[in-house]
């Protein structure tokens, strides 16, 4: 697919937003790439920016993995959903992804009016998600695209990159390496977990019990009838979340998928307090759109 196709793909009027938060439109958004690019990290470390819903850049030695970038409104139907907050950068200025991966189909995940611009801003990028998703459909070359599955760690950047099952809200697809992921990330003496979107299944502790895991990002929106009555799939909740960290010791917690949408979200300051009255030592960090969190392990 070429650019046209690409452009034709994401045209849009605007992105549509909350009167609430229309006012934020008018603030000033530093260069977020820019900033990603000049930082340097040294060595056991790695700098992680959000990007929203559970979107973020991870920068490492020699390049930058996205996860689960999101960065329009499209609803993947050719329709509109309505943002809380504008996205941090457009996609097609996203220049510098040396890897994207993807952790299931759902549009505010694997998004094609996201992917195709950015794969052709990043020509270098190389993408990586579960059988469920097909590049195709974001103009993706099968070449840039590898199959993720469960299990089957592979190599990239200098990081060893891990897929792990999620169950959202059931585990499906197990023959074919999992229709819903999570990737461990060992990277530059750093690992790092990243969900996706899951609940806590019977097995994902001990599942994830073989890593020192320093950084999780962890869904916190929960699920409930009257959100699954409308067919939205849920997750883990506050409850759930914190004490999963709990169970994994994990180093630092990041809680994800509160912000994007009006109906799907959760508040993160609960997420704090009921890890704080488990166990006060316990870090974890509220990662804000565009905000960057640097992380050193430490012995
Ligand atoms: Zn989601």
């Amino acid at each position: 697919m070429g650019p046209l196709a690409c452009a034709l793909l994401t045209a849009r009027p605007h992105v549509a937003l909350s009167p609430l938060r229309a006012q934020w439109t008018a603030m000033p958004q530093p260069r977020l790439i820019e900033r990603i690019n000049h930082l340097q990290v040294g060595e056991n470390s790695l700098a992680f920016y959000g990007l929203g819903q559970v979107g973020v850049a991870i920068r490492g030695p020699g390049g930058v993995i996205y996860i689960d970038p999101y960065l329009t409104d499209s609803d993947g139907g050719g329709g509109h959903l309505e943002r809380l907050f504008p996205p941090p950068v457009p996609p097609g200025e996203v220049t510098n992804a040396d890897l994207v991966l993807v952790t299931h189909e759902h549009v505010d995940h694997f998004d094609p009016d996201t992917l195709c611009p950015l794969a052709q801003a990043s020509p270098q990028a190389r993408f990586a998600g579960p059988y469920t998703c097909d590049p195709r459909r974001a103009g993706i070359d099968a070449s840039r695209w590898r199959h993720a599955r469960a299990g089957e760690p592979f190599a990239d950047l200098g990081a060893t990159v891990t897929p792990v099952p999620s169950a959202h809200t059931e585990l499906e697809g197990a023959g074919r390496g999992h229709a819903f992921l999570g990737y461990v990330i060992e990277w530059n003496g750093v690992t790092v977990y990243h969900a996706g979107d899951t609940v806590v299944w019977d097995g994902l502790t001990e599942t994830l019990s073989r890593w020192r895991i320093d950084v999780a990002f962890l869904p916190i929106n929960g699920r409930d009838y009257f959100r699954t009555r409308q067919g939205i799939v849920g997750n883990m909740n506050i409850r759930e979340a914190a004490e999963l960290a709990q169970a994994l010791d994990v180093g630092l917690v990041v809680p994800t998928h509160y912000d994007l949408f009006a109906g799907n979200g959760a508040d993160p300051g609960q997420f704090v307090s009921y890890l704080y009255r488990l166990n006060p030592d316990r870090p974890q960090k509220m990662l804000r759109v565009g905000e960057m969190l640097f992380f050193r392990r430490e012995g």
